[in-house]
């Protein structure tokens, strides 16, 4: 009973961003994540790139055209948005601000320009990953995929990547990705600790005066 009841305790979603270059694994750990816990979903950018074989819009994005990624630049639709390389990127604000609203929270595949954003406007209910690759040897592996890429493209992705890393400093937590299995339990760790940090409690007040005995006037 109390552990329901403490469970129970109201409070504001979080939201939690992973970023990393690409290679490192951020998606499959985010996939696994989503899988494994309850109560955090994912938050779907739109985007002007033009959609990838598999990719589903409204699923994996909302892909629109950079005249409506505009209009919704000046609406004030997005909570944060950023070219990334020669694509338009950003992140809805109405469902980001329902979903945590509803206690539940939410994650975000996001590069470190959105990252810098919600720390400006949102600090309070940000908790920011990095995921670095093990080694310069194993990115460089992951980036040539099978073999099939030219060494000047592998070569951009290298630099790019280099680009992307340099922004580790601005985030809580550093995940080092040797091990998938492990990643995964480090990043549902942060998940863990960040959802009972105290500041998040909203309801806690009101529940610990219940433990106390002190609300028994107020018919609680
Ligand atoms: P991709 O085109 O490969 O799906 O994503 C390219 C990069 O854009 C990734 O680093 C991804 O994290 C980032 N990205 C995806 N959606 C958003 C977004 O809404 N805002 C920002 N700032 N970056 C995003």
């Amino acid at each position: 009973m109390s552990g329901n009841e403490l469970r129970a305790v109201a409070r504001r979603g979080l939201m939690l961003v992973l970023s990393s270059p690409s290679g490192a694994g951020k998606t499959t750990i985010s996939r696994a994540l989503l899988e494994r816990e309850t109560g955090i979903s994912m938050s779907v950018s739109a985007t002007t790139r033009s959609p990838r074989p598999g990719e589903i819009d409204g699923k994996d994005y909302h892909f629109v055209d950079v005249d409506r990624f505009h209009r919704m630049v000046e609406a004030g639709e997005f909570l944060e948005h950023a070219r990334v390389f020669s694509n338009y990127y950003g992140t809805p604000r109405a469902p980001v601000e329902a979903t945590l609203a509803g206690g539940k929270d939410v994650l975000f595949d996001i590069d470190w320009q959105g990252t810098q954003q919600l720390a400006q406007n949102a600090r309070a209910d940000l908790v920011s990953v990095f995921i670095l690759p093990p080694s310069l040897e194993e990115l460089h592996r992951r980036l040539s995929g099978r073999g099939l890429d030219s060494a000047d493209v592998v070569a951009e992705r290298m630099a790019k990547a280099g680009d992307e890393m340099s922004h580790w400093p601005e985030y809580d937590y550093i995940v080092v990705n040797s091990d998938l299995e492990t990643s995964i339990g480090e990043v549902r760790s942060i998940l863990a600790a960040a959802r009972l940090k105290r500041e998040r409690q909203a309801g806690l007040p009101a529940f610990v005066n219940r433990l106390r005995g002190l609300d028994r006037d107020s018919g609680g």
